[in-house]
């Protein structure tokens, strides 16, 4: 009882989600941007936002308070993604890729550095080497096909973080053929600099959707909890909502980005150890945590463990809490998220697994 009376509190957030569903669905990403912070109950008086397509997604940024940042924002993405891009031409990514290494910037050192401890800690579920492979299946330039085994094969050989090496003055390489990608982790760790730059200039309240990264700064101006609606992976609307107070919340999703040839779904997420895309009973991940790029890394690669071994990486961890939800229409919480997830939508009578350190 109590419970559906929450979930009826709650149902607006999914308002502030649709819309945010729209304003990305003018950009070509109908079903990118999933999650988003609402701001209901919030004086809209000091409430200033904008709006940037950028890595291949829209970003909507909400600060509260003053509104000078924002253009400061603005550019620190405009900076971040020109270094990081792995189709931009001029970018530092493409640069290593073409030369098998380079000398490259702090920031694209650092997030390599980040990238490969968090490849290392999931067994190599993560592998922002995977690049050669997900390049042959079309994923960054949308030229979609469907490589031969053979082919898979080769590439696979090319496919192995332990390879990329940083020195200590910044430069990257690689073995050879090698190429490397961070579009599994770009995004969080862009939310994580955004959340930096903002604290720095003062502003305490914001969010930040960086189209299915959410990073919520602070809490509401009047100090409650942002509510976050994580959307529904099989079909329209919103499968739940939880509630944060300076957290990251990242999705990963078979349906954001894949294409189908004879009858079979190809989706963006590669398995880096067998070369094909993720096909488990998982259909999507939510990873909510204080760091950006660290959800971001997780949600991508428990995405690729399937549900049992992610159960097992959450229970030997402690920095984070999931919502899975299978492509059998199940809800999985971490116990984290015991008090605040709420089903809604379609999911509103489903029963809520929550899975628990033993
Ligand atoms: P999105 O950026 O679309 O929200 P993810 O964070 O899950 O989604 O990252 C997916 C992207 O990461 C893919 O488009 C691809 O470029 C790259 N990628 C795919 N599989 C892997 C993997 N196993 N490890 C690292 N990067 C991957
Ligand atoms: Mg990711």
């Amino acid at each position: 009882m109590q419970r559906r009376f929450f979930s009826l509190l709650l149902a607006a957030t999914v308002v502030a989600a649709a819309s945010v569903l729209l304003l990305s669905g003018c950009a070509g990403h109908p079903r990118s941007p999933f999650a988003s912070a609402d701001s209901e109950s919030v004086s809209s008086a000091d409430k200033h936002s904008i709006t940037v397509f950028a890595m291949d997604t829209v970003m909507e940024l909400t600060v509260y308070g003053s509104d000078d940042v924002l253009s400061k924002a603005e550019d620190l993405i405009s900076s971040l993604e020109k270094n990081l891009s792995v189709t931009d031409e001029s970018s530092e990514i493409y640069a290593v890729n073409q030369n098998g290494g380079g000398r490259v910037g702090d920031d694209t050192r650092d997030l390599i550095a980040q990238s490969l401890t968090l490849c290392e800690r999931t067994g190599g579920a993560l592998d922002i080497s995977v690049y050669p492979v997900v390049r042959a299946w079309g994923f960054t330039t949308g030229e979609y096909r469907v490589p031969s085994g053979d082919e898979i094969t080769e590439l696979l050989t090319f496919v192995d973080y332990n390879a990329v090496t940083i020195s200590a003055d910044n430069t990257v390489s690689l073995k050879r053929g090698m190429k490397i990608d961070l579009g599994s982790v770009a995004k969080g760790y862009t939310g994580d600099r955004l959340a930096e730059l903002l604290t720095e200039n003062g502003v305490a309240s914001a969010t930040l959707n960086l189209g299915g990264n959410v990073h919520a700064l602070g809490a509401k101006p009047d100090g409650s909890p942002w509510k976050i609606a994580i959307t529904n992976p099989l079909g329209a609307g919103t499968a739940g909502a939880i509630q944060v107070t300076d957290k990251a919340v990242v999705t990963s999703g078979g349906y954001e980005r894949f294409f189908e040839e004879n009858g079979t779904t190809y989706r963006h997420i590669i398995d880096p150890a067998t070369g094909y895309p993720v096909d488990n009973d998982l259909a999507s991940v939510s990873v909510i945590g204080d760091t950006g790029l660290v959800c971001d890394a997780l949600s991508t690669s428990l995405f690729v463990m399937g549900l049992d071994h992610a159960i097992d990486f959450w229970k030997g961890s402690s920095d984070f809490d999931a919502v899975f939800i299978t492509t059998a229409g199940q809800i999985y919480i971490t116990e984290g998220l015991e008090e605040t997830f709420v089903p809604l939508g379609d999911y509103k009578e489903a029963d809520v697994t929550v899975i628990r350190h033993d």
